[in-house]
């Protein structure tokens, strides 16, 4: 039977406000469906799925998130389960045991998004002001866990610059963690957010020959490729 991997927003609610957001539009046009739902997804088709990415939205904002990894956990073992935080997730489970306990025992891999290797950068650009320290903490959690953590950003003019580029694989090094690049794609209704943060080929290859050269590349993965 053909497996699938899942890449799954249980909510599109978010505590940042990043202008290239993804599911900025969806959030203000739709309405989150519920853990009765997510279950009986689960339930009808376990046997198909072979991991899930939790993304989206920040999933660690919501109770019913942890309740449902470790059902999935506990019923579905087989499953990989990962998810993409902006770095908020720590706050959750170190404000709660159980979390906590849930969060060690239901998650293989947690993405952490960090764009900026300059503090500043980072938070202004989440439009949060605890963004960089969230996400530091959430690497800092995971050093030397059994969870494998990693870096995401995302891939405009801004963040591949050098300087930022390097800054990144300071921060990866110093966690022990693979960075992964997501070249951002134009999907806003709005023209002027497509405008400036599409990227250009030149700034996309010269990039990627500067990582090739410097660091090494991991593997490839859907065009969004991993290197340490
Ligand atoms: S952290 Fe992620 S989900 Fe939240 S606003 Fe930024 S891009 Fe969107």
């Amino acid at each position: 039977m053909r497996k699938y991997n899942i890449g799954w927003g249980l909510t599109s609610k978010c505590n940042m406000n990043c202008e290239l957001c993804y599911s900025k539009e969806t959030r203000n046009k739709s309405i989150d469906i519920s853990i009765v739902d997510w279950k009986r997804f689960v339930d009808e088709n376990h046997e198909q799925i072979d991991s899930i990415n939790y993304g989206t939205g920040e999933n660690a904002l919501l109770d019913d998130f942890f309740v449902f990894i470790d059902y999935a956990r506990a019923k579905y073992p087989f499953i990989k389960q990962s998810v993409t935080t902006n770095g908020f997730i720590t706050q959750r489970i170190l404000k709660n045991d159980n979390y906590h306990d849930i969060f060690m025992r239901a998650l293989d891999e947690v993405d952490i998004s960090l764009d900026f290797a300059d503090k500043r950068k980072h938070c202004d650009f989440r439009g949060q002001q605890y963004a960089y320290d969230w996400a530091i903490q959430t690497l800092e959690h995971l050093q030397g866990s059994k969870i494998k953590a990693t870096i995401v950003f995302v891939g405009f003019e801004e963040t591949l610059k050098k300087e930022n580029i390097d800054g990144l694989f300071e921060i990866a090094k110093e966690y022990d963690t693979m960075i992964r690049l997501n070249i951002y794609r134009p999907v806003s209704e709005a023209k002027e957010i497509n405008d400036k943060f599409k990227l250009s080929y030149k700034t996309l290859f010269d990039s990627l020959r500067y990582i090739n050269s410097q660091y090494r590349i991991n593997r490839h993965f859907d065009s969004q490729p991993f290197f340490r």
